[in-house]
């Protein structure tokens, strides 16, 4: 028989590459769902409302607060990001694996509401690699790189709550280990 379909949440700090590693994963991994979280920070450019987030204001991500409609959510740099409970258990109930790319305090809370879940911890080579990388890719201001830097520490630590921790010190070679996490679960 067919083991049940299960839940992937790939999580580490920022500017670890996880947008990346995920984009990469997917185009291997065609069966994986990945769900669209929701978020109230404004767009980037280049970014698609649906496809990269669903975008909304803060009225309305509390409103569905409210409703419950969030599997998990957490308040990221002063702004609300939040998985969409729906789609994820519809996906589950429908045999397919999942992929859910949040942050530290996310990827704990869907922990405890579903113990299966399979975390996994995206770590840089360095903590100097990975400031060089928040630097590099400039999307964020001055003062948001700054605020991601306090937070580096923390989230490092979270690592010990993790079921894998995977260095994205290589794009390809860490999204092959994650797939041997994925082949291995599938195989139990
Ligand atoms: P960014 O604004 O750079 O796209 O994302 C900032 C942080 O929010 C990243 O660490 C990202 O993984 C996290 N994030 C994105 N979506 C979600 C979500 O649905 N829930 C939680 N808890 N974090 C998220």
């Amino acid at each position: 028989m067919a083991s049940k379909a299960s839940l992937y949440v790939i999580s580490g700090p920022s500017g670890v590459g996880k947008g990346t590693v995920c984009k990469a994963l997917l185009a291997r991994e065609k069966s994986l769902a990945y769900s669209v979280s929701a978020t109230t920070r404004s767009r980037r450019p280049g970014e698609i409302d649906g496809v990269h987030y669903y975008f909304l204001s803060k009225e309305e991500f509390l409103r569905r607060v409210e409703a419950g409609e969030f599997l998990e959510w957490a308040t990221v740099y002063d702004n609300y990001y939040g998985t969409l409970r729906p789609f994820v258990l519809e996906q589950l109930e429908h045999g397919r694996d999942v992929i859910l790319e949040i942050d530290t305090n996310g990827a704990l809370q869907v922990k405890k509401l579903m113990p299966d879940a399979k975390l996994v911890f995206l770590e840089p080579p360095s903590e100097q690699e990975l400031l060089h990388r928040l630097v590099g890719r400039e999307t964020e201001s001055p003062e948001e790189i700054a605020k991601r830097q306090q937070c580096l520490a923390y989230e490092m630590s979270q690592k010990e709550y993790y079921d894998y921790a995977v260095v994205n010190d290589e794009v390809e070679r860490a999204v092959d280990e994650i797939r041997q996490i994925i082949a291995r679960r599938r195989s139990e």
